[in-house]
């Protein structure tokens, strides 16, 4: 397993992804809306949800389990509701369709809600609470990956639950928004995948194997998968993920699974069926609940206070999340992405199978 990484500039990344989608089959304009969500997980520190899925993605429309080029129905149109099928279509594209009816339902009514069943993989949920935060509306979004069957609840080791990730975001004036966006997991799968790959090892308790000790090895979840570049398939290991948080973390990944599966209409997850996000969202417009402007006021004067908590470490600092993912992204954007040999060679060999042989030049590796 190599672990060196090369570091390959944001806009030609930017550019190799967008042509692997098209000759994959998607139109110009999905191929780019793909590749950016993808690079921006790549840019806010979140590799496990950026370019090393472009294999998997790849294989996906092959496969017809996801398909080029979708909209949205929309099954239920009420002022302040709508229930939606995403018909299998790209996480990039028909998520932010979800997103923009959410937004002008919500500048209507104040509030909004909105389901979005049968969509392939909608990435890094943060991306949907950012779009809301920057038209200045709170979200909360409650997602399940049907099918995908890979965490232990607490108390067990034998998997019942999605990775089921929940998001907040929240806007703050004249500065980032607040997001706090996670897998309810210790780890997402992506990591998991990232670890297979020569990327960041997992913490030492984040997997359970069949035995129920905890583990941090990939092949927990994968089984074997036979050589660094084999496609990694979480379906077949003997482990677990497990759920954070001991019982709260494991029943908020439950909430996830009712809401954001079953309210949806996309199905809380079970075995044997095949990969589907759904997502539950609630919009609010604080402007409309809060007609003083007692919020955003209070909201600075709160952070800054929670920022003045002193740090556990001298040199360290107590962040806010959404913090996190600024740092990486300004570093990044400066600097290049940094990209595992394994990963690169696997996005490398899928851009060679669809006929894309120009390969973008990297800076390698880094200091
Ligand atoms: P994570 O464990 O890195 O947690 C990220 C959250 O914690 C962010 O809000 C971040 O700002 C905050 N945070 C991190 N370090 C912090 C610190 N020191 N101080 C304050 N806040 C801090 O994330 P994860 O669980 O690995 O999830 C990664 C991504 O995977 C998320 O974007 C999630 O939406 C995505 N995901 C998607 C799916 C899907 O099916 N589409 C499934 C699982 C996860």
């Amino acid at each position: 397993m190599s672990t060196d990484n090369n570091l390959i500039p944001v806009t030609q990344l930017l550019d190799f992804v967008t042509d692997i989608f098209c000759e994959a089959g998607c139109s110009r304009e999905e191929s780019a809306r793909i590749a950016h969500y993808l690079v921006e997980s790549n840019l806010a520190g979140h590799d496990s949800h950026g370019v090393i899925r472009v294999p998997r993605y790849v294989q996906m429309l092959r496969d017809g389990l996801v398909f080029a080029d979708r909209k949205v129905d929309v099954l239920v149109d009420t002022p302040a509701l709508a229930v939606l099928d995403g018909k299998y279509g790209f996480g990039q594209t028909v998520a932010p369709q979800a997103t923009e009816i959410g937004i002008e339902k919500c500048r209507q009514s104040g509030v909004s809600a909105v389901t979005l069943r049968n969509s392939g993989h909608i990435g890094r949920v943060a991306d949907w609470a950012e779009m809301a935060a920057a038209e200045g509306l709170v979200s909360i979004h409650f997602v399940n990956g049907a099918g995908s069957v890979m965490v232990a609840p607490f108390g067990s080791y034998e998997r019942r639950f999605s990775t089921a990730p929940y998001c907040i975001g929240v806007p703050v004036a004249d500065s980032h928004p607040l997001i706090l966006d996670f897998a309810t997991s210790i780890v997402a799968e992506g990591k998991v995948l990232v670890a297979s790959q020569g990327g960041k090892p997992l913490p030492a308790d984040a997997l359970i194997g069949p035995d129920g000790k905890p583990g941090s090895d990939p092949h927990l979840l994968y089984g074997d998968y036979g050589g660094p570049t084999g496609l990694r398939d979480p379906r077949v290991g003997p482990g677990a993920i497990r759920a954070f948080g001991d019982h709260k973390g494991s029943g908020l990944a439950l909430m996830c699974e009712v809401l954001g599966g079953g309210l949806t209409g996309n199905g809380c997850t079970e075995t044997g069926r095949q990969f589907t996000n759904g997502m539950f969202s609630l919009y609010v417009d604080p402007a409309k609940i809060d007609p003083e402007d007692f919020f955003p006021a209070d909201v600075k004067r709160y952070l800054a206070f929670v920022k003045q908590a002193k740090p556990l470490d001298s040199d360290g600092e107590t962040m806010l999340p959404g913090e996190p993912e600024i740092r990486s992204r300004e570093c990044r954007t400066r600097q290049g992405i940094p990209i595992s040999e394994d990963t690169w060679q696997s996005i490398i060999e899928t851009a060679q199978s669809v006929g894309v042989s120009q390969v973008p030049a990297n800076v390698s590796p880094p200091g």
